[in-house]
């Protein structure tokens, strides 16, 4: 079921749960800001998920709310994550699905982090 990104948000998501320890992920790393994890259903070689620690429900409520070193330590830590995978030479997608029409899933604010082969164009084409 697609979020509908402009709800409030709601602690018992499963990120919020994986942010506290009740579900476990497969971590690639975490500091301050976020937390870093192997996708549960990888759409590519590598399909990293990176998560702010703080309690937004998408890139809309992120941008609009978290403060200016929640928002530098995330984007330094999608930077470092996808750096020290190696990514940077063969290339690599951020994606950030937001609200009902990108059909985002987990309404807790995420980029994925997408790698390891050809990603062809950026979207199917829908006419
Ligand atoms: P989105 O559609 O952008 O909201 O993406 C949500 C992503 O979270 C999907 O790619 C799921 O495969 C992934 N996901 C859901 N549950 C888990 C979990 N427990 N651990 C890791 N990834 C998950």
């Amino acid at each position: 079921m697609a979020v509908d990104a402009t709800q409030p948000y709601d602690d018992q998501n499963i990120f919020a749960k994986i942010l506290r320890g009740e579900i476990p992920c497969r971590k690639v790393f975490e500091d301050e800001w976020v937390l870093a994890f192997h996708d549960i259903n990888p759409q590519a070689v590598t399909h990293v998920l990176v998560i702010p620690k703080g309690a937004y429900v998408s890139w809309d409520d992120f941008s609009a709310k978290a403060s200016d070193a929640e928002i530098t330590g995330f984007v330094r830590a999608v930077g470092h994550v996808s750096r020290a995978a190696g990514l940077v030479a063969p290339g690599y997608r951020l994606l950030a699905n937001t609200g009902l029409n990108s059909h985002q899933e987990v309404p807790h604010m995420h980029v994925h982090v997408l790698a390891g082969r050809q990603l062809g164009p950026l979207l199917a084409r829908i006419d």
